[in-house]
Formats: structure tokens, C-alpha cells, sequence
């Protein structure tokens, strides 16, 4: 029978009826330790008791008003995030390219209003990052450029001009009297855990200031924690003017938000911007839930202890397979395994073993486990990976012999 969905996706034939901390568990009671997070979304684990509790506990209140009305939820929200933040402001959206467009709209409606006689029209374009990925809008995928995201769908939204990660030489001559902000993942997810250096995150604050561009940071996937800070650009201390944040945010909920500076948003007046859904009280719930327990004291270290026990782990693996791994790459628990062998091939034989993660760009498998996981899950993740690598080796090995 022909399937009813969109065929957007190919999924593994895997289907998981609960979730259990760092387990998944499919309908015949088989338990997949989930190192995919599903997609560094499920930062408490799955079923965490506290986040069950607040989002059922509202369920019984109320889910839904419009932002027509206050949302004491959002005001919270919004308040203990500026207070572990850069930022002085918030705006909540249903996902992270929402949060991504949010950041946009408010760097061209701040030049919009900034204008002046001499600098002529406003400054809207902006500047991305090779590898980048900011979501699957039209704006988003028209920031990211990349091939396979834009193909068939153009025209694109005009105003991105895209440059090499990491090269600061290439932005310089990228900026022109339209350039309006510069956006940037701290860490790249998708394009495979690529960290931007110190030195060129600092040239990018610089350029900013010096032209009076905003600095937008797209921590969607870096945020709440995963990187062992709350967000990765603490990691660094070079700050930016607007930061998008989503996935880690709801733990599994749908939800993330566009923080800012009040300069930097100060034209985003009523009216200018809006959402349905946006930062609905079941939302806000499950988000001030999930920072209950990333801002408690001690859960950010023990986020880097585990994350430097997981690595260490992986460097033994490394040593081990090196027909199989190339290098080790990320901050935290957001991992990149380079791999010699086609990804997928890993991440299959990791599948057979019980193990989840998830493929990235440049040939990496990402770990991207719940920030909750202590030894036990490493020790069993390294065991499970040690099977996957062996299983693999013993091919290579076999495919060698034939070939001799
Ligand atoms: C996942 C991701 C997005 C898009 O988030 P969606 O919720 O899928 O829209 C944007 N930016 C980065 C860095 C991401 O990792």
C-alpha cells in the first residue's frame, strides 16, 4: 500500500511505542540507548517525572489562549532567559526556524529604522556561513544555500550572500553598505560539529561593531546546555546582538524563541511580529520545566564531566579503529565522529547493536545524548559502539583478504 505521508523523509524501519531516560523502547520491549536525541531535542531523556509533571499539570489548566491576552508562562520564561543571557528580550516561536526568521525580521526591521539620508536605502543582506543550517523555510534554506535544501524551490528570498566558515578574510570582503547583520552557528550542527575558532568569531564582533551590523547567533542546536555551557557562546565570550534557540528548549516540545538586545529589537513593536501558537502556556510549562533542571546549580558541570568521560572513551575508540574513525570533534555532549567509512554504514551497524545517533554533513555521526546520562550510559555507549566498530573492522578485513 502506497503511504499517505509526504515522502520528505526515509526513515529506519524503527518505531518506538516510550522513551525512558536514555532509552527507547519499540513495542516488542527491545531498548535502544538514544545517543540521537532525537536530534539534540530530548536534553532531559525521555519521560523525564518533572517535565511529565508541569505539562500535565497544565493540560488540566489551560493550553491555549493567543497572545492576545498575557501568558504569565512567557513572562517567565522570557525573564529567566535574559537573566543567564546576553539578551533583554524574547519572542517565542514553535520551532527553530521560526526562531531563525524572528532573528532575521528584527535585524532588517533595526536598519530599516536606522536609516538615514546618507546611508541611503536600508540595509537588509546578510551574511552566512558554508555548511550552515538554519531550518527548512524559505528563508532559512535561502540563508543556508545549500544545494540539495534549495533545489526546486527557487526563486530563493533574496538578501544572503554566503562565504567559507572560519574565513574572516572572505567576510571582510563580503560586507558592502547593504549588509545589515551577520549569522552564524557557533558550533555547525548539521554541517557536521565544525566549531568556528575563537579568532574569527572575534573578527565577526569586530566587523559588526566597526560597520554597525548586527551579530546574529543561530543556537538552536548548540543552546540550553548541550555544549556544557548554557549557551556555546559563553564558551568564548564573544557575545551577539541576537541569538535564535529552540530545540534543547522544550525537551520534545515544540518550542523556541528569538532573545535579543532591547537596541537591537527596539522596532519590534506591536504589530511588527506575531504568532498563533507562539509561546502557548503548554509550551511555556514544559520550557520553564526543562530550565528547573538545566539551571540548577552543578547541572552544567556535570554536563562537562560526563561530556569529557564520553570523549575520552571515544579518543580509545579512535586509537582502535583507525580504519574506521578519522578524528573527534565538538564541545560538551555535542560530538562529531569523523569517519573514514561511509557514516550511514556506521550508524546502521550501530542500530544493530542498539545504539541511536544521528548522520551529519562532512561525513560525521553526531552524539547527541540527554544531558542527564551519567557512566553507566557512557560505559554502555562505548561498548555497544565497540561492537558496531568490530563488526564493521571484521568486514573491512574480510573485503581485504578477497581482494589479496
Ligand atoms: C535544527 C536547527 C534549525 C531548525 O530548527 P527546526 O525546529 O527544524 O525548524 C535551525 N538552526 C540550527 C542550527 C539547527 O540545528
Amino acid at each position: 500500500m502506497a503511504s499517505p505521508l509526504m515522502t520528505t523523509y526515509a526513515p529506519a524501519d524503527l518505531a518506538f511505542e516510550r522513551g525512558d531516560g536514555a532509552y527507547l523502547v519499540t513495542g516488542d520491549g527491545e531498548r535502544f540507548l538514544d545517543f540521537g536525541g532525537g536530534i539534540a531535542v530530548t536534553a532531559l531523556g525521555h519521560a523525564h517525572p518533572h517535565l511529565v509533571r508541569v505539562l500535565t499539570d497544565q493540560a488540566e489548566k489551560l493550553w491555549h489562549t493567543s497572545n492576545m491576552y498575557r501568558i504569565p508562562g512567557q513572562e517567565r520564561l522570557a525573564q529567566r532567559l535574559v537573566a543567564c543571557s546576553f539578551a533583554d528580550v524574547a519572542f517565542f516561536t514553535n520551532s527553530g526556524a521560526e526562531a531563525v526568521e524572528c532573528a532575521i525580521k528584527t535585524a532588517r526591521k533595526f536598519h530599516f529604522h536606522s536609516r538615514t539620508a546618507d546611508t541611503g536605502g536600508p540595509r537588509y543582506r546578510i551574511i552566512t556561513f558554508e555548511g550552515a543550517f538554519h531550518g527548512r523555510t524559505l528563508t532559512a534554506i535561502s540563508a543556508a544555500q545549500k544545494p540539495a535544501h534549495i533545489e526546486g524551490f527557487e526563486p530563493l528570498m533574496p538578501g544572503f550572500d554566503q562565504v567559507p566558515f572560519d574565513d574572516a578574510e572572505a567576510t571582510r570582503n563580503a560586507i558592502t553598505h547593504e549588509t545589515a547583520a551577520i549569522m552564524i552557528e557557533p558550533i555547525q550542527g548539521e554541517g557536521g560539529i565544525r566549531s568556528a575558532s575563537w579568532g574569527f568569531l572575534q573578527t565577526l564582533r569586530d566587523l559588526c561593531d566597526e560597520h554597525g551590523m548586527l551579530l546574529i547567533f543561530d543556537e538552536v542546536q548548540t543552546g540550553i546546555g548541550r555544549t556544557g555551557k548554557m549557551f556555546a557562546y559563553e564558551r568564548t565570550g564573544i557575545v551577539p546582538d541576537i541569538m535564535a534557540i529552540a530545540k534543547g528548549l522544550g525537551g520534545g516540545f515544540p518550542v523556541g524563541a528569538c532573545l535579543a538586545t532591547a537596541d537591537a529589537a527596539k522596532h519590534m513593536t506591536p504589530g511588527s511580529h506575531g504568532s498563533t501558537f507562539g509561546g502557548n502556556p503548554l509550551a511555556m510549562a514544559v520550557a520553564n520545566g526543562v530550565l528547573d533542571i538545566v539551571l540548577q546549580d552543578g547541572f552544567l558541570d556535570h554536563v562537562q564531566t560526563v561530556g569529557r568521560r564520553l570523549h575520552q572513551g571515544l579518543v580509545v575508540l579512535n586509537h582502535k579503529f583507525p580504519r574506521i574513525f578519522d578524528s573527534i570533534r565538538g564541545e560538551g555532549l555535542m560530538i562529531g565522529l569523523k569517519c573514514r567509512v561511509p557514516n550511514k554504514d556506521v550508524i546502521k551497524a550501530m542500530i544493530s547493536h542498539k545504539m541511536l545517533a544521528a548522520a551529519a554533513g562532512d561525513n560525521v555521526i553526531r552524539l547527541l545524548p540527554p544531558l542527564i546520562i551519567g557512566d553507566a550510559e557512557i560505559h554502555e555507549a562505548i561498548g555497544r559502539l565497540e561492537q558496531a566498530c568490530a563488526d564493521i573492522d571484521h568486514r573491512l578485513q574480510q573485503d581485504e583478504e578477497q581482494e589479496s
